[in-house]
């Protein structure tokens, strides 16, 4: 499509943005449109002056996003480094803006969590926009979740800030929060190119289990691979397309589903034109 913009705007989106800059896989084709809205007072005009029905897609960090290679027609939102406040409100509880590392936009919308924690279980409230640039607050309670699942009361909204609040806890967290992240760096690899965990594990399994016990540990299309390290990881080591990585993403669920009898679901988000 052709995304007219504002004037105001066509200076200061990018157009044809390889989204492989704004994946942790390093894989994407473009974005027609790019932008990295100042803050939410800005995001709200440029959502108000889009013509009706433009393609909206909101990208974090892009840890958790497989976009194919003939990229996302439409506009792209991109929230890495820009919405990022984080205010103390009380002993409790901090607000904060999506755009923390990570991002906390990302996470509310996955239900991001680790070692048995969820990012949910700390929300208080949220604050979304939507496609005509209104702001409002919304209760936790509003929205159903599940594991790495999250249902909106409403479509087309997106998550801007959170209240999150947590248990005071005397004593070490610091040595506690340090413990994971080792506990973390020992079983996953990190530092190479990676979206995390590929599938959601299944009720009272792993899925890294199943797909190394199906012999796919090391298994490559092109320059795809499953880790060796962690199967539930599959690595770019550098020239892989998105094609690859969806090849073997459909080569281990039904590798997995032959020799197990289980079905495994994609936790990545993947989406783009072919
Ligand atoms: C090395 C590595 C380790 C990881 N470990 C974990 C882990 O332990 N646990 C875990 O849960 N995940 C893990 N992940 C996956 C990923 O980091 C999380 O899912 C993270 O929450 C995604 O955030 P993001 O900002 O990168 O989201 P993106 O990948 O940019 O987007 C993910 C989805 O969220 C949507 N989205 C993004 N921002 C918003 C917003 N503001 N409002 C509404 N929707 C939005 C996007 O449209 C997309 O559908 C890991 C990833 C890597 C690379």
């Amino acid at each position: 499509m052709n995304v007219a913009l504002a004037p105001e705007y066509s200076a200061r989106v990018r157009r044809a943005e390889p989204l492989s800059r704004h994946t942790s896989w390093h894989v994407g084709g473009p974005a027609e449109v790019f932008f990295n809205p100042r803050d939410v007072a800005d995001l709200a005009a440029f959502l108000r002056a889009l013509p009706a029905g433009t393609p909206i897609h909101w990208i974090g960090l892009g840890s958790n996003l497989l976009v194919r290679d003939g990229g996302l027609p439409g506009v792209v939102i991109s929230t890495h480094g820009t919405l990022d406040t984080l205010a103390r409100l009380n002993q409790t509880t901090v607000r904060a803006e999506a755009g923390i590392p990570g991002t906390l936009g990302g996470a509310l919308a996955m239900n991001a969590g680790a070692f048995g924690g969820e990012t949910w279980r700390h929300v208080a409230s949220v604050e979304i926009i939507d496609r005509g640039g209104h702001t409002r607050r919304r209760a936790a309670s509003e929205y159903q979740i599940a594991y790495r699942e999250v249902v909106a009361p409403a479509p087309e909204e997106w998550f801007i800030a959170a209240e999150l609040a947590f248990e005071q806890r005397p004593g070490a967290h610091a040595d506690e929060v340090r413990s994971l992240l080792a506990q973390r760096k020992a079983s996953q690899p990190i530092g190479e190119w990676s979206c995390g965990s590929v599938f959601t594990n299944p009720p009272g399994d792993h899925a890294a289990r199943l797909i190394e016990t199906a012999g796919l540990k090391g298994f490559r299309i092109g320059d795809a691979s499953v880790s060796r390290k962690h199967a539930n990881f599959i690595i770019n080591h550098g020239q892989a397309s998105a094609h690859d990585l969806e090849s073997l993403i459909g080569h281990v669920r039904e590798t997995v589903a032959r020799v197990h009898g289980v079905a495994l679901h994609p936790e990545v988000r993947i989406v783009g034109e072919p």
